[in-house]
């Protein structure tokens, strides 16, 4: 609990800092864009220079990218949980992540029957997809196979992700991709902690899906070695206004992720 009160306010101050920061950035980056921009369609200067200018404005514009995922990260809105269907979430995004991962990523859903609701937020899951989907995109420049499954969990007695005894939709995004090592696994979800470069990775995305999975009093559990690929999975309450107690007849069963 200390950790993740520690954690928690870490992103708060890293939340109000970079949104201050972020929102200095955008409004210098506008100018620089549209000068350059000016510049390039104007197709002054010799073939090289026209080169370097086209240069800078990539450059510019993956910052502007860059600055803006981070004003959205500082903009959270607060969290909003009602009973969300996770299998129609899931299957009415399945195209949108189909496309963003592109033609040599094969996109397997596995929905398990009559799932229950989540109490959770429908936004802030779709980024929280969105969010895993590339990172797995990420994880397999060659192409691979990206799983996304569903299925309801009961937790009982102690868990490895420290999750209260109860029950839960899993929703798990597995990639066959480059996998993580062991310091990377270890970081993951620390905000800003990013193996992927300057201008590509701000390091917020595990981070604000871990976030959002403890706020909705669920959590996240990683499972990934190099070369094996990488499994996340998303613990989510099953919705109190749908749940009752009496209602789970099946055996309970605990799932040790890590
Ligand atoms: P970002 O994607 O911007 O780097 P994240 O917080 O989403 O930030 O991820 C942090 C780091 O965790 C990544 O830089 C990467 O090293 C690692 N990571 C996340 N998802 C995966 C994955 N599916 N496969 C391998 N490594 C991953």
């Amino acid at each position: 609990a200390q950790e993740a009160l520690r954690q928690s306010q870490k992103m708060e101050a890293m939340g109000s800092l970079t949104g201050g920061v972020a929102h200095d950035f955008n409004n210098l980056l506008t100018p620089i864009i549209g000068s350059l921009d000016m510049l390039v369609r104007k197709g002054v200067g010799t073939e090289r220079e026209r080169r370097l200018i086209d240069g800078a404005l990539q450059s510019a514009e993956r910052a502007k990218t860059l600055v803006q995922r981070l004003l959205a990260f500082a903009r959270r809105q607060p969290l909003q949980p009602t009973a969300v269907d996770v299998a129609r979430l899931v299957d009415g995004m399945a195209g949108l992540i189909g496309s963003t991962l592109g033609p040599t990523i094969d996109v397997r859903v596995d929905l398990a029957a009559d799932l229950p609701p989540a109490s959770a937020d429908l936004n802030q899951l779709e980024m929280a997809l969105l969010n895993l989907a590339v990172n797995a995109r990420d994880a397999m420049p060659n192409g691979g196979t990206l799983t996304i499954c569903a299925r309801r969990e009961s937790v009982e007695g102690r868990h490895p992700a420290k999750l209260k005894p109860g029950h839960y939709i899993l929703l798990c995004v597995a990639d066959t991709g480059v996998g993580m090592d062991h310091e990377t696994l270890a970081r993951a979800v620390e905000p800003f902690f990013s193996t992927k470069g300057i201008g590509r990775g701000t390091g917020l995305g595990l981070s604000m899906v871990h976030g959002l999975a403890a706020q909705l009093g669920g959590g996240l559990t990683i499972d990934s070695a190099p070369g094996r690929g990488t499994k996340i999975e998303l613990w989510l309450p099953c919705s109190a206004a749908v749940v009752g107690e009496d209602e789970i007849a099946a055996p309970a069963r605990v799932t040790h992720a890590n």
